[in-house]
Order: C-alpha cells, then structure tokens, then sequence
C-alpha cells in the first residue's frame, strides 16, 4: 500500500490512481536559461524515485516534465546575448537532459517544450475570458483570483489576506488585485522578435498557464500526481490550480508533492543568491553524478538537506564501501522465501512516502545480516536498485579525458616494447591525475581512485 504526503490536504493519504493500474503525473521542469544547479536535480531525483516507486508497485506510468522555454528570464537572457530564444535555450536543454541522463533519472514519457504548445495557452486563456474569470488590461490579460473560490486552497492562504498583505506594492500594477497573475503578456518591445500573433492579441504566455495547457493536452484534465519543489506551491501551483479548475470546473490534480530546499549555510541553494554548483562543479572535484544522488537519496525529500562538500564526500565513502561489499557477494543458489520477506520489508519502507534514507540503512542492514547468504543479499541488493538507481549491479562507469586516454595509450606503447621504466613513470602520471590502472587478462582497466 503505497502512502503519499499531499500538500493539498497535508496528510500521508494511501494512493489511489484515476484509472486502475495507471499513473499520471506531471513534473514542473526546469527555465532552461542556464544550468541547472544541484539544488534543481534534487527536485529530479524526487520525481524520479517517485516515478520508480510507481513502477515496483505495478503502475503503468505516463510521466510528463515540461521544458520551460519562454518566460522573462529566457527571453532577457537570449537578447543579451543577442541569440534568437530558440538557439540560446537549445544549449541549456542539451545540457539538462545530459545532467538527468548522468544522475540516472529515468526519461520522462513526454518531455514538451511550452513554445510547441502556444495554441493550448489560448484556448484556456480564451474560456477564461468568455467565463468572465479573466479579463485584459492594457498589458496582458489577467486572471481574477477573486472569481475563483477555492483560490488558496493548495498554499492555505486566504484571498482577503493575501490583500491586505499586498495593499502597499498593489498601486503598482494596472490590475485589479495584486495576486492576479498573467496569463497573457501583450508584446513589449524588450520582447524583440519573441511574440505569437494570436486571437488574444501579439504577445506571449504567463508562466503558469504554460504548465496547464501541457498537462491537461498529455495528462486530461484531471490526473494523478503533480510535483515540485516547495517554492512551486505558492504561486505557480496555486495557478496552475485556478487556470486549470476555472475552465473545467473538474478537480485538476488528486496529490500534489512537493520537495524541500538543498541549503549552503542554511540558505536555499539558488542562482539569484549565487551560492550554488552545477553537476559539472561536482564532477571536477572528483564526484561522481551517483555520489550525489546517494547524498540526495541518504534524506527524505521533505527534509531541508545542507550540501557542503564534507557532506557528499560521506556519501562518497558510503557508496564506495558499498560497491566493494557488493562486488564481492556472489551469486548463487537463494531461498526465494528469505528474498522476497526482505524484499516485501523494503517495499513497505519506501511505500511510507519514499522513505529514502530509511531504505538505504535497511541495505546496509540486509548486508549485515548472517541469516543471509551471500547471493541472496546479491539478488536483493539488485532488486533494492531498481529504487536507488545506483548502479549497485555494475561495475562503475569510469570517464576518462582524451588527456588520460592518451597517457593510457602510450604506456601501452612502452610496454610492448618491454620499456618498464617508461610504463611505470607514465603509471605513476596517471595515477597523480587521480586513477588507477590494473594490467588484466581482459586488457587494461581504469579506476577512479
Ligand atoms: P526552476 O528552474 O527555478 O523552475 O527550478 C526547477 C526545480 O528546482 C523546481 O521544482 C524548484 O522548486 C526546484 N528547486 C530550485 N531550487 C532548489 C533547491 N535549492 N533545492 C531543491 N529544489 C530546488
Ligand atoms: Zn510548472
């Protein structure tokens, strides 16, 4: 029985899926203006332990994340840099897609871009407008959070207050309350050529509205399971929820999730405060992408988790020690009883709202264990995989620069030659950039030392 902390009723609530044996949900992806830092993949590595817990408890999954590629900061970032929006976002896409392939991040199902899906945003923003929920102003079209009763309801804020806390910044805008939202950005000229000539008028998407139209265009209008990090409840989702459910007038999503903040000094990890580190950082001090997923991982995701380098190189460590233990467990004969026990232990801990960190003790407990054997806590551990993402059944994927692989070459060269000084100098090279090489049957090998 799979438990899920819901932001909307905040409670663990036993999941039930729209349709029997299928799951939808639909992840907010990210502004694709720059690199995604650490504090981002958490949200991924959320979703993605989500989407794999779906898939352990039999779901069919239609996972869809959307790839943000028009809003304000795309558009002010491109014409800096004086690149039409299509060639600068393509850039930061490539290299998002990239990091989530490296953290080993399931691919979503659909992965839509919301400039594909302009004509979407319309039809919603024109029903809105015919129901009386929105209406224009000289610079966009606005939806009225006053037309729509239930609007708080995700946040757990109230209309009235949110004005009175508003009243002095209200003056202003050119809109009725300071909480309505754009769903419709009528063309500036800081846009440059970024503008759809639409029934609406020329201009440009809200934010909010692009994450409607894609849900509801692969998802329906109502489905299971929306995501987020906790910054995404207020206001983004609270919108997505009065677009959505003021044109349908149908519940728009059964459980919203949402993940907490990767902290440096106590501080949300953000680009606007500066103090944060790309999977690239990571790498280049001499991380691997899985050493951090294990540090994201040794967390429940609705906890607040500080990154300083200590930190991960614990889970570094961790996660090193494991291999070993687990390269050297053998397979063989296995008493299914004994696996699938532990194994229906396991599924219970991560069916309490994907209790990660209490799942990764229960790995190092199971491989403690004397009652097991050997290829039993094997089959397990592989079968704990299929959670963790860890690679735990292979061999870690080395990377290695041109610059290495040169050096490997040569000392190749040396030693066919029988010039063992040479091969053990350029050994020793090799070794000072980090890796170590063992001369086997099968041919050299390397290793991240
Ligand atoms: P953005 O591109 O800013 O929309 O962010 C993409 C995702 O990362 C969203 O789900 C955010 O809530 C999440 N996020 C941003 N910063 C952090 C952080 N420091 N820790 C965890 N999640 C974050
Ligand atoms: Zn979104």
């Amino acid at each position: 029985m799979l438990k899920l902390y819901n932001t909307l009723t905040r409670k663990k609530e036993i999941f039930k899926p729209i349709k029997k044996g299928q799951v939808g949900m639909y992840v907010c992806g990210p502004t694709i203006y720059n690199y995604v830092h650490i504090g981002n993949l958490r949200a991924y590595v959320f979703s993605d332990i989500l989407r794999r817990s779906l898939k352990l408890n039999d779901y069919k999954i239609k996972h869809v994340m959307n790839l943000t590629d028009v809003d304000d900061k795309t558009i002010r970032e491109s014409q800096r840099q004086k690149k039409s929006l299509k060639e600068f976002t393509k850039v930061y896409e490539k290299g998002f897609l990239e990091d989530i392939e490296k953290m080993n991040i399931e691919k979503p199902e659909v992965l839509p871009r919301a400039t594909e899906y302009i004509k979407e945003m319309v039809v919603i923003v024109k029903d809105l407008l015919k129901k009386g929920i929105a209406y224009k102003t000289k610079d966009g079209i606005y939806f009225s959070i006053k037309k729509f009763k239930n609007y708080g309801k995700l946040a757990g804020v109230k209309t009235k207050e949110l004005k009175k806390s508003c009243r002095i910044i209200s003056d202003e805008y050119d809109k009725e309350h300071v909480n309505d939202f754009a769903l419709w950005k009528f063309y500036t000229k800081e846009d440059g050529n970024v503008f759809w000539k639409t029934e609406l008028g020329r201009g440009r998407p809200g934010w909010h509205v692009e994450c409607s139209a894609m849900s509801m265009k692969y998802l329906g209008k109502s489905f299971d399971i929306h995501t987020g990090g906790v910054d995404l409840i207020f206001p983004h989702h609270e919108n997505e929820i009065a677009q959505s459910e003021g044109m349908t007038g149908k519940k728009f999503v059964n459980y919203w999730m949402h993940n907490e903040w990767i902290l440096v000094d106590g501080k949300k990890m953000s680009k606007s405060l500066g103090n944060f580190y790309n999977l690239k950082d990571v790498i280049e001090k001499g991380f691997s992408p899985l050493d951090l997923r294990y540090f994201y991982l040794s967390a429940h995701y609705r906890k607040p988790l500080n990154f300083t380098w200590k930190n991960l190189e614990h889970s570094k460590n961790s996660l090193k020690r494991l291999r070993e233990i687990i390269s050297k467990l053998g397979e063989g004969k296995i008493n299914n009883r004994n696996v699938d026990g532990a194994f229906k232990q396991f599924l219970e801990i991560i069916n309490d709202d994907l209790n990660s960190s209490r799942a990764l003790s229960y790995m190092w407990e199971i491989l403690r264990d004397d009652k097991l054997k050997d290829s039993e806590k094997h089959e397990l551990v592989l079968e704990f995989d299929k959670f963790f993402g860890l690679d735990l059944g292979k061999e870690e994927k080395v990377k290695i620069s041109n610059e290495i692989k040169k050096l490997i070459s040569e000392r190749e060269k040396a030693r066919k030659k029988k010039d063992f000084v040479t091969a053990d100098k350029i050994r020793e090279k090799i070794k000072k950039a980090g890796y170590g090489v063992d001369d086997t049957k099968e041919g050299v090998k390397v290793k991240i030392k």
